[in-house]
């Protein structure tokens, strides 16, 4: 009897001190007054853009001094390293108690360039028309860069309790080269080893035209062999997430479409619903390698017909699949032994993060407190993001920017008038604070 009373104590002395815990938590949530954070997060955003970061030729290190000003006055430790002449990544760190791995707030500052005749405002203004923030980066990827910085200087003036290291890594050079993450990762993999978490952007698809050159041999002969190509169906495969994705997006689909994307493999089975699932251009990368026609080189002039011509390909490879099998498959499609086929970029292998992990059920709850009808669902993305490179170390790295934007937004990403709204960026910063709160005082308890 007696020690049954013991265990009973000890058992409630335990539930005590985790809910505790928990309401440190919930109480240190609810006592920020957000609305000032909001206003500072719309305006440091409008200043963060007009730094023009346009790569090429980057000029990085201005964003850099930026955000080591910003840090400064709020006593966060952080360091700017420069790798090359205006070129620069930035790192910050609030130190948790070590309890946990770290979680690392990734993002880069270089954004693509913009033709300014186009634009409604300036794309480095930062002006604000219609509630809506103008300027490019605004969707890819200074929202989230300055969305996260807010994170930090929220946890530091606020006294947010960490279990874990919050780390804050601005890099260069993503939309070019990737040479800033590359810096870090071959000089300094010990700002971001032995991380848990990694949050970063989550890529769109990008996507050009292309013209067919007219007039002679060398340009006809490759426009002939480029016609097979870009004709050629790659055949469907079907990854078992791909497959789960559908049948999760079933839920906001009409019928006849939802039962069939409930089961994809056996719709799939039918050939004129496969040809009208692959006519779907946000569905098509999902089941197939794609290969683009991007650039297309002849002559410099109408009058002079050249003697080589070449063109450039942007090839996806679902993950899993052999480059080298890919190329020589390309090959005989080309079918033209006197056009060489060579690859012009590295080859990056796809990688992906699984789903049953801490980070990934708190950004869905977190989601779902602010938009119960939300879908949360991986997704095999059809652009680059860099978690590509941070996966190999072991961190579950997740695209998750907490901005709702309509297509039609979505569409000026890389594109004129790329802009996001003030409201989404006032509610963004609160939701992005929840989850690195919450991801960085708990412990991942499922196996
Ligand atoms: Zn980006």
């Amino acid at each position: 009897m007696k020690r049954r009373a013991l265990l009973a104590t000890t058992l409630l002395a335990c539930i005590s001190i985790r809910a505790s815990d928990e309401t440190r938590l919930e109480m240190h949530l609810r006592a920020i007054r957000w609305d000032s954070y909001q206003d500072q997060a719309v305006r440091l955003l409008q200043k963060y853009l007009r730094i023009d970061t346009s790569n090429p030729p980057g000029n990085e290190q201005a964003a850099a001094e930026f955000f080591h000003k910003l840090f400064d006055s709020y006593g966060i430790p952080n360091t700017v390293f420069t790798y090359a002449p205006a070129r620069a990544n930035l790192y910050a760190v609030l130190k948790g108690d070590g309890t946990l791995r770290p979680l690392v707030l990734l993002n880069h500052m270089d954004v693509v360039r913009a033709e300014p005749r186009n634009w409604k405002a300036p794309p480095f203004s930062g002006q604000i028309l219609n509630g809506e923030v103008y300027g490019r980066g605004a969707l890819d990827m200074k929202d989230e860069g300055l969305l996260q910085a807010m994170v930090m200087l929220i946890a530091a003036r606020e006294r947010l309790p960490l279990k874990r290291d919050l780390v804050f890594l601005a890099t260069a050079d993503e939309e070019v080269g990737d040479a800033g993450s590359a810096w870090v990762l071959k000089n300094r993999p010990d700002l971001v080893r032995g991380a848990e978490y990694l949050i970063t952007e989550t890529a769109t698809g990008r996507g050009g035209h292309g013209s067919i050159p007219i007039s002679d041999s060398a340009p006809n002969r490759l426009a002939r062999a480029m016609a097979r190509v870009v004709d050629w169906e790659t055949p469907v495969r079907l990854l078992p997430f791909v497959e789960e994705y559908f049948h999760r997006i079933a839920a906001i689909e009409k019928e006849p479409m939802a039962s069939k994307l409930r089961d994809i493999r056996a719709a799939l089975k039918d050939p004129a619903f496969a040809r009208a699932l692959a006519g779907d251009e946000d569905y098509n990368y999902l089941i197939r390698d794609t290969v683009s026609l991007t650039v297309l080189k002849g002559s410099e002039q109408t009058n002079v017909i050249p003697d080589t011509s070449s063109c450039e390909l942007d090839v996806r490879l679902l993950p899993g699949e052999d480059p080298q099998a890919f190329l020589a498959q390309l090959r005989a499609v080309v079918a033209d032994d006197r056009i060489a086929i060579e690859p012009i970029s590295r080859y990056r292998a796809p990688n992906s993060s699984p789903t049953n992990t801490l980070l990934y059920r708190t950004i869905e709850q977190v989601v779902h407190q602010h938009n119960p009808r939300a879908l949360v669902v991986p997704a095999l993305n059809s652009g680059y993001t860099e978690s590509q490179m941070y996966r190999p170390l072991g961190i579950f790295s997740y695209g998750f920017i907490p901005v709702e934007i309509t297509p039609e937004l979505d569409s000026t990403e890389h594109a004129a008038n790329e802009r996001v709204p003030a409201d989404q960026i006032r509610r963004g910063v609160k939701m992005l604070y929840e989850v690195v709160a919450r991801v960085a005082n708990q412990q991942d308890t499922q196996p």
